[in-house]
């Protein structure tokens, strides 16, 4: 049996309680508070199928769509969300409205396995990629000739350049060219895509949505119904579907949202503001400092800054991985937008751009108390440094 979703929230709540009251079931007597993990690979059926009939769960099922309807509300998506296996099942599914031979903008530094994909997109497919300083907004209008999609990452992984993204879309509207978000840094607390124009925004549910590095789960949302019905169609067809009880523990995560990022984000602040005055730091890159080159318009466009720092030590790649073993409080672990805070040196990895400096630490910061994490940097960076 399906459970009915709540009709009456309200559509003009503040994010940080639509993060909490959007995908509960309807508040009937009895019934439960959240949303049941229904474990069915299929379902009764026989004869007519009726429109909407639940028949087999890789085409849909019951505990996907209170996760659904939630990003959905918090990213003002009003063509729904699809949830996905993990985030790259989604960017495979926004690529895949490019045609054979089209062309597709990149930022330089997107997310090195979108950059993975794209190359191999190019070699399977005949896919022109055209990648760019996405901070550049010259750069990008000027590589849009001919072009499909306009991909864009802002902040982008790992180097934190911000997009003018009203500029981007108003561009690549005017070339008839769809612009995709991959929005996993902002989260929809910090940024909204759809309210630029965007056509497509994506998300690594993975980072802060689920925020408890527990799950791998991806989340992709269009502006209009047919590329809605594109997302929806791609992921029963290629099989890219999540398994209920992530989607449930995503949902459980998104609850807290608005706290955790809150949170993070204020720390990851004041380390930043810290960290630009250490002895053993060259560099410090934060949309939050005034003096990084996304400063104006991230304070334009965010609601914040988010909870990525870029930090360049002193004394090279050798001290960088100094400073990483050091740490005790910090956990050495790529990925990012959990609650405990963590980092790893960029480069270690042969696929990376090689416009990331080999020394650059990348830190996601998490909800911990801000003085145990800056004792702790502190520490490592006078240790590892001096
Ligand atoms: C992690 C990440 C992805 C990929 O998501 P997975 O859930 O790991 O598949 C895509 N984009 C960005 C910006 C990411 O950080």
């Amino acid at each position: 049996m399906t459970t009915p979703a709540h009709p009456d929230v309200p559509p003009a709540l503040d994010p940080a309680t639509l993060a909490v009251v959007a995908g509960r079931p309807a508040p009937v007597q009895g019934a439960p508070v959240n949303p049941p993990v229904v474990l069915s690979s299929t379902y009764v059926s026989q004869g007519t199928v009726e429109p909407g009939e639940r028949l087999y769960t890789r085409m849909g099922t019951e505990t996907w769509e209170p996760f659904e309807e939630a990003v959905a509300a918090l990213e003002g998506g009003e063509h729904g969300a699809t949830v996905f296996g993990s985030g790259m099942a989604a960017v495979a599914a926004v690529l895949a409205i490019v045609p054979l031979g089209g062309a597709v903008v990149v930022p330089r530094h997107a997310y090195q396995a979108t950059l993975g994909l794209l190359d191999q997109l190019a070699v399977d497919r005949g896919i022109d990629v055209r990648r760019v300083d996405v901070a550049d907004t010259d750069a990008v209008v000027a590589a849009l000739h001919g072009v499909d999609l306009l991909w864009v990452e802002t902040p982008t992984n790992p180097m934190l350049e911000v997009a003018d993204l009203p500029a981007l879309v108003e561009a690549a509207h005017a070339r008839h060219v769809l612009v995709a978000v991959d929005s996993t840094f902002a989260t929809p607390l910090v940024q909204r895509p759809f309210e630029h124009g965007a056509d497509i925004v994506v998300h690594s549910a993975t980072k802060y949505l689920a925020g408890h590095s527990d799950v791998v789960l991806g989340v992709a949302l269009a502006g209009s119904e047919h590329l809605a019905d594109h997302l929806r169609s791609y992921r029963t067809s290629h099989g890219a579907i999540a398994g209920p009880f992530e989607v449930w523990l995503a949902l459980r995560g998104l609850r807290t949202l608005a706290l955790r990022v809150e949170r993070a984000q204020a720390n990851a602040l004041e380390l930043a503001r810290r960290l630009a005055e250490h002895p053993a730091v060259a560099e410090v890159r934060h949309p939050g400092l005034p003096t990084d080159p996304g400063h104006e318009r991230a304070t334009r466009l965010m609601a914040g800054y988010g909870a990525i720092l870029g930090v360049r030590p002193h004394g090279g790649p050798e001290a960088a991985d100094a400073v990483v073993a050091a740490l005790r409080v910090w956990t050495p672990a790529t990925s990012l937008g959990g609650v405990e805070s963590t980092l790893e040196r960029r480069r270690r990895f042969g696929t990376e751009s090689v416009t990331v400096p080999e020394d650059l630490l990348r830190l996601s910061v998490g909800i911990e108390h801000v003085e145990d994490l800056w004792a702790d940097l502190d520490r490592a960076l006078r240790v590892a440094v001096g």
